[in-house]
């Protein structure tokens, strides 16, 4: 009953009785969650010593190829990952996000480090740049892996793409991998690194998982390890003021909580293809794992001459949302996490509604298919409207559930404000296909945000959505979004990497791939 963690090349149950995972439909006891007695630094040990040296012995595109192995070790069994996403509330469309999107994830990063990297564990990244007059004096730089480990600290929303976009880059750049997933889906995380490791694909060493807390992991680590959190902006402010961050200079990149925005352009009345386009992708963000995604749209803004036909057409959607059981026939949205994060929801729906209204679904009941509503973490989609847009709570509260929040704008000036509210978001996307409109509000914008996407009738066919990061751009975001940058291609494996600028002669700067 007790979720083991893979230490050392080997499966350890912790000790205790453990932190109980309640299944996010039924409440049964899916597993218990325990740390306690586990050997961390032995943990560290083993990954420093026999994760480096094995990781270390692969040139890039070697590495790709183990990755490679594994991901598709994943895509073979990946019907258990959907089996098990379903009992944290996941239906398959929800899965499909989590499990086939980090194992496209790991695809890409294969295929990039196949392409994109040298044959062989250095990268030459430029040109010598001549530093004296007669030749003899260059400088150039190298990117080298350094001698530590990536420690990879995951949210419970997506417990493989989670894990998978991490891994990825850091096993490219050669670096061993600690996972801790989050508590509540722990157990869906440990069955993906259990396909990986019976499928032999990565060298031993290159990936531990920690089911539970890691107290004193922090203690063990230095500059040359890095540190990747997903999570809560609280969170990442208490890791990253840690002395392993502060004092010894660990790589620490967070990807934390955003209040994401999407913006409605004056040009997409209603009849229009794109005023369609933004009520359904509102809806979709609204309703894909249940909202529990950290890019998804939690303030929309739109023209104020607008609001009303807005609001109608996305009330009207969103009476179509059957929610329930994955399993349930006709069920297009699944249940939250877990009771307590339903609590911590309507909590940040109370305050949301305190500026404004709520014009479509009641937090507090909701019809289920195939489920208990209360036994389940069952919430119906919950759509806002503030129309006080000078309101705080819009802004600042992150509902991470189906809660989206309506607002009018007036202008282009006070809608650049509007954004810059968020204090830095994930993704942002501007529906419209009025090009001066799209590029002002771009432009205003892109300073907030990691990722912007514009939506339009002629780029909707192909577009992959407003919330889904892909692994070839940057995912992260400035500010309250964390300040960090995942995914962006072969960006995040340099990330990993250390960076020197050599001195030197022409000869030795020529051979120092060789
Ligand atoms: P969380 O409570 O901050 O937890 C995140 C992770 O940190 C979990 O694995 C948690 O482990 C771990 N953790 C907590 N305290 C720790 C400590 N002292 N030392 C080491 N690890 C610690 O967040 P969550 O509830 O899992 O996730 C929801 C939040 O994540 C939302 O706010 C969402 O917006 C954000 N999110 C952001 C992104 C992104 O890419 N930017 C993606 C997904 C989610 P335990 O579970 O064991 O406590």
């Amino acid at each position: 009953m007790t979720l083991r963690s893979y230490l050392e090349g080997a499966w350890h149950t912790g000790a205790g009785e453990g932190v109980p995972v309640a299944d996010a439909v039924t409440g049964e006891t899916v597993t218990r969650v325990t740390s306690e007695g586990l050997d961390l630094a032995a943990a560290v040990a083993y990954a420093r010593r026999t994760g480096l040296a094995a990781l270390g012995e692969l040139t890039f595109p070697q590495r790709a190829a183990a990755l490679k192995a594994a991901a598709l070790a994943l895509q073979e069994r990946r019907q258990e990952l959907y089996e098990l996403s379903a009992r944290a509330g996941a239906t398959r469309r929800d899965a499909a996000v989590d499990v086939d999107g980090g194992i496209g994830t790991a695809l890409v990063y294969a295929g990039l480090g196949r392409k994109g990297l040298p044959d062989h564990t250095l990268i030459v990244e430029d040109d010598p740049v001549p530093l004296g007059k007669g030749g003899t004096f260059a400088g150039r730089h190298i990117l080298t892996t350094p001698r530590g480990i990536s420690v990879q600290i995951n949210a419970f929303n997506f417990p493989v793409w989670g894990m998978l976009e991490k891994l990825a880059p850091a096993l490219l750049a050669g670096l061993p991998t600690i996972v801790k997933p989050a508590t509540p889906t722990a157990y869906i995380a440990a069955h993906a690194v259990r396909i990986i490791e019976e499928s032999g694909a990565l060298p031993p060493g290159a990936i531990q998982l920690v089911a539970g807390g890691v107290p004193g992991l922090f203690d063990l680590l230095g500059g040359q390890d890095h540190i990747g959190f997903t999570g809560s902006a609280d969170t990442a402010a208490r890791l990253r003021s840690d002395p392993a961050v502060t004092r010894r200079s660990a790589r620490f990149n967070a990807e934390a909580d955003s209040l994401n925005c999407s913006v409605l352009g004056p040009d997409a009345v209603p009849g229009q293809p794109e005023f369609d386009l933004f009520a359904d992708a509102l809806v979709t963000e609204m309703t894909v794992k249940a909202g529990q995604k950290c890019t998804a749209i939690r303030r929309a803004f739109v023209p104020a001459s607008l609001i009303d036909a807005v609001s109608e057409a996305v009330a009207a959607r969103l009476a179509q949302v059957v929610v329930g059981a994955p399993d349930a026939a006709g069920v297009t949205m699944g249940a939250l996490v877990g009771l307590q994060q339903r609590e911590d929801v309507r909590a940040a729906v109370a305050r949301l509604a305190s500026a404004g209204s709520i014009v479509s679904g009641d937090p507090d009941k909701v019809e289920v298919a195939g489920a208990d509503a209360e036994r389940g973490a069952f919430l119906s989609p919950l759509l806002l409207r503030v129309d006080d847009v000078a309101r705080q709570e819009p802004h600042e509260v992150e509902a991470f559930g189906p809660v989206s929040t309506l607002m009018p704008y007036g202008g282009i000036a006070e809608l650049g404000e509007l954004i810059a509210r968020g204090e830095g978001s994930l993704a942002g996307s501007v529906v419209s296909s009025d090009g001066d409109f799209v590029r002002q509000v771009v432009l205003g914008a892109a300073a907030h945000h990691g990722r912007i996407l514009v939506l339009d009738r002629d780029s909707a066919g192909e577009s992959t959505g407003h919330g889904i990061p892909m692994p070839q751009l940057v995912h992260g975001g400035p500010g309250r979004a964390g300040g960090g940058q995942e995914e962006g291609g072969l960006r995040a494996v340099y990330a990993h990497l250390q960076r020197t600028a050599l001195q030197g002669g022409p000869a030795f700067l020529d051979s120092i791939s060789q």
